[in-house]
Order: C-alpha cells, then structure tokens, then sequence
C-alpha cells in the first residue's frame, strides 16, 4: 500500500509539447524536487541511459512487476509500449525529503490525481497547435513516421482532456512556460 499523504508532482503533456524541457528546469531550480525514474518496456533512445532516463525492463519483466502490484499506475502507452510509476521509486524520493516529479502521460496522470487528491499537483503542457507539436517531432527525429503519426493522433485525443488538470501551460515561448511552472510549483513545494 502507498501512503498518499506526500506531496508528488506531476507534469503531462502530448508528445513533443516541450514537457521534457520544463520538468528540467524546474528540477535544477529546485534540490527539494526529484525526477521520478519510470519503468519502460521501449527500447533506449542513443542518449538514454538505463536508471537514469527510465529504469529499461523487459515486457515479461515488467508484468512481473504489474503482478506484484509494484505499480503506483502504469499504462500502455504506445502500441505494445508499457510505461509505469514504480512506488519503489516515490518511497525512495520521500525517504530523501524531496518531492517527486512525474512526466506520465494523461491517462497516467489523472489516475495518480485520483489517489492523491490536495496532494498532487498536476500541470498540463499544450502544444501551441497540432501543427506545431508535429514539426517540433519532425526536428527531434527520434521517431520513424509511423511512430510519428501515432504520436501526433494521440495528441489530438490527450489535449481534449486538458481541463482535469490544476493548470494548462501553454508552452509558445519556452521561457514563459518554464516562468509559469516555476510560479505555481514555488507555491506548492513552500
Ligand atoms: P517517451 O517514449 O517519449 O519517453 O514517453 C512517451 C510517453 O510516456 C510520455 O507522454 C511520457 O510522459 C509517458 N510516460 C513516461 N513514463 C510514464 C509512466 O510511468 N506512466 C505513464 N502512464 N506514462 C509515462
């Protein structure tokens, strides 16, 4: 059983929204936050490291581990990608007096805020446009053009859920974005 009574934050976002570079931030800015190392059953990008991007397992492994109730929540993101909060991970991060910040995706997400009520803070980066969000993939080049173009239609389906969120940040120019976050996480943490 997890203890719901910490404080976690978490930070979702569609694909390629800029969620990756505003949870940096905030996590330089603030020692008392720690990033929370998910489990995933993809394969690493080039510069990607195991325990330190994501904690890299096996599908089978990973099962294990759903069995094992070892999930705060997990989801399969992508077709046959499994992406999971490990409460191993939350404990270790409180045991050290931080606060953990989860990138997870909507679904992800809405199901921590559910356990974690007051608790929880949950910020929701938006794309300026669909359009946007797709170019920005393009220059990233990680992904191949079909895993693109799924990541782009899930988008579309992530942004309709934006409203459950504590606060939508609309991340046009980086540095208001990053301002914005910092303002209300500041609060939150204090
Ligand atoms: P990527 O493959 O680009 O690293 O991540 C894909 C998506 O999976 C992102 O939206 C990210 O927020 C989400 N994700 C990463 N870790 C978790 C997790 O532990 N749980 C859930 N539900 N989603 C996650």
């Amino acid at each position: 059983m997890i203890d719901t009574k910490h404080k976690l934050i978490i930070i979702t976002a569609p694909s390629g929204a800029g969620k990756t570079s505003i949870t940096r931030y905030l996590l330089q800015k603030y020692p008392q936050l720690s990033f929370s190392i998910s489990a995933a059953t993809r394969q690493p990008r080039k510069d990607e490291k195991d325990g330190i991007d994501y904690y890299f397992m096996s599908l089978e492994a990973f099962k294990k581990k759903i069995n094992d109730n070892a999930f705060l929540e997990w989801e399969m993101v992508y077709e046959g990608k499994y992406y999971g909060t490990l409460i191993t991970e939350l404990e270790r991060i409180w045991k050290n007096k931080q606060t953990p910040v989860l990138d997870i995706d909507v679904k992800g997400a809405i199901h921590v805020m559910q356990q974690f009520g007051e608790n929880c803070l949950s910020l929701f980066i938006e794309p300026p446009s669909i359009e946007v969000l797709k170019q920005r993939l393009e220059a990233r080049g990680t992904e191949g053009l079909e895993a693109l173009q799924n990541r782009v239609n899930k988008a579309a389906y992530e942004i309709s859920f934006k409203h459950h969120f504590n606060k939508i940040i609309i991340n046009d120019v980086l540095e208001k974005a990053c301002a914005e976050a910092d303002a209300i996480v500041e609060k939150f943490i204090a």
